[in-house]
């Protein structure tokens, strides 16, 4: 557990060097949670910057392991407490001789373990290996075109697969600078996007964010920016300077899209990913025009993704299957800044996904449950026994991803996760996430969540729970008249409570278990 800063990733390769394994923790954890981590990984040393000593000694003290305490002295780099309260230094000689893997063993040996949100269970290790991270590595550097000459601001957690792999080991391979913030401030951060009273060769030109940052710094945009003359220079700085704005790991509602794009000139460009899967699908680099809003795009380079859905049997069958062929994992001099760049960028970034239909849809939208293959896709949880019930794998080798998506007209939408997401409503099924969409249009509307609440006739009833703007009001058929020209009638919601705070994760994503136990009963005496 390390500051924001190169502290993190000198660690990090200390691991890596000493041919161990990282588990990066976050202090946005409580307690408990970082003693289950610690536990569950089956950590042989605990080490942090002194900043978190007095969260994690008594932890390291309770489960009887090591803690090594990273210094900013010059006569102590750190400090070792063993399990019976003495503390050493670490010897100085084996410092040089005893480190450094070849590329060989790094080849087939585990370089994190990444613990999933465990929304639904408790969380999970994913056991990620250095191979599958320079696969993904190199399909990012394809698809999104990392180099050089990028200055990367970076104010994602780094216990995340986001943070971790598109904001910094994929920054860091491609040989970018890397602007690390301790934490998402938006102020700062919009500081920064600015660039005010910095070198130019230090000034941002990517950013990567979950949509809840770009919300938060949209709403400070109308607060700080609301001079027209201020707005505009705001908007000619963004479009100009910055290079990629990415935003995934939750969806990114069509009001969102838009409202950034008046603001910055910047069409976000949305992807999907998960802590098993790494990156998998995500909207086009080149050209703009070709990110759809709402939808996450094709395949990754090296990536599978196939659509299946229980047959008559109840078997799962596939649809369809979209593979995007692998790319190429040379080091390019060019992408390294030692050699001149092509005058002309090409058009299309990465080549186009071979699509199979096995079974033709006859409405050209196939829809079930995402599937997913690849070298970057991971093929184990850590310390856990695969499950008998193929509800992690299929039996040909396919991830089980959970996650309820659409395909139609080359491109994949996410409609969100199957268990929680997708209600069934008198015999329709209605994606939360598109209603949430429809319903964070409404100008009274700051934030938005939409559950299935059991019903004796329609089996489940499209319910929602709003936050309101200051001093907003709405009410249920207000907002059914504004979503009614999105929606269709059967995904309207029909009951509707309005909360003061929306419970988020520390990833700034709907906690649907905490809201469902918050206001489900609620809910249901509306109904
Ligand atoms: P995590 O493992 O914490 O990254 O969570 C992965 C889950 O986040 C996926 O299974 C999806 O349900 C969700 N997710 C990630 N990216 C997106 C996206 N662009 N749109 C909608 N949901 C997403």
């Amino acid at each position: 557990m390390c500051r924001n800063d190169a502290s993190h990733v000198i660690v990090q390769w200390a691991i890596w060097m000493t041919g161990n394994i990282a588990v990066p923790l976050t202090p946005l954890h409580p307690p408990e949670m970082l003693k289950y981590f610690l536990k569950d990984s089956s950590a042989g040393l605990v080490i942090c910057t002194q900043e978190y000593e007095n969260t994690l000694r008594p932890l390291a003290k309770e489960i009887s392991k090591p803690l090594l305490v990273t210094g900013r002295d010059k006569e102590i780099t750190a400090q070792l407490y063993q399990p019976n309260n003495s503390f050493m230094k670490p010897k100085a000689e084996n410092t040089l001789s005893d480190v450094g893997k070849t590329n060989a063993w790094y080849g087939r040996n585990d370089a994190l373990l990444i613990y999933t949100s465990g929304t639904t269970s408790k969380p999970k290790g994913v056991v990620w290996t250095h191979s599958m991270l320079s696969s993904q590595i190199a399909s990012l550097h394809a698809a999104w075109r990392y180099s050089a000459q990028d200055v990367v601001l970076h104010a994602l957690p780094l216990h995340h697969i986001h943070g971790q792999l598109n904001s910094l080991l994929a920054s860091l391979s491609a040989g970018a600078r890397i602007r690390m913030l301790p934490s998402f401030v938006s102020h700062t951060v919009w500081a920064r996007l600015l660039g005010m009273g910095e070198r130019d060769e230090t000034k941002a030109t990517v950013f990567h964010g979950v949509p809840a940052m770009y919300a938060k710094l949209t709403a400070d945009h109308s607060k700080m920016f609301d001079n027209p003359k201020t707005a505009e220079y705001v908007r000619a700085t963004l479009a100009s300077r910055m290079r990629l704005m990415c935003a995934g790991s939750a969806p990114l509602p069509d009001s969102l899209f838009q409202k950034w794009e008046e603001i910055s000139g910047h069409r976000l460009l949305e992807r999907y990913g998960m802590s098993e899967t790494g990156m998998a699908l995500s909207n086009p680099y080149r050209p703009a025009e070709a990110r759809t809003v709402g939808c996450v795009g094709t395949p990754l380079p090296g990536v599978a993704a196939r659509i299946a859905a229980p047959g008559d049997s109840g078997v799962l069958e596939p649809l369809v299957t979209v593979a995007t062929p692998a790319a190429d994992t040379r080091i390019s001099l060019e992408q390294l800044g030692l050699a001149p760049k092509e005058e002309k960028e090409p058009e299309v970034e990465w080549r186009a996904p071979d699509v199979t239909e096995h079974k033709p849809s006859g409405t050209d939208v196939y829809q079930g449950e995402l599937l997913l293959k690849g070298p970057g896709v991971f093929s184990r949880y850590y310390n856990r026994a695969p499950k008998p019930d193929d509800s992690d794998f299929t039996p040909d080798g396919w991830f089980r991803t959970g996650d309820t998506v659409s395909f139609a007209g080359g491109r994949f939408r996410i409609l969100g996760r199957t268990s929680i997401d997708i209600i069934k409503t008198g015999g329709y099924k209605v994606s939360a996430l598109q209603v949430e969409s429809a319903i964070l249009e409404h100008p009274s509307v700051a934030d938005a969540a939409v559950l299935g609440v059991e019903d004796e006739s329609y089996g489940e009833i499209v319910s929602a729970v709003v936050v309101l703007k200051e001093q907003a009001t709405l009410t249920l058929k207000e907002l059914k008249d504004d979503a009614g020209k999105r929606l269709a009638p059967y995904q309207l919601p029909r009951n509707m409570i309005v909360v003061k705070e929306m419970p988020r994760n520390v990833m700034g994503k709907l906690d649907k278990k905490e809201i469902r136990k918050l206001y489900g009963e609620a809910l249901a005496v509306k109904n």
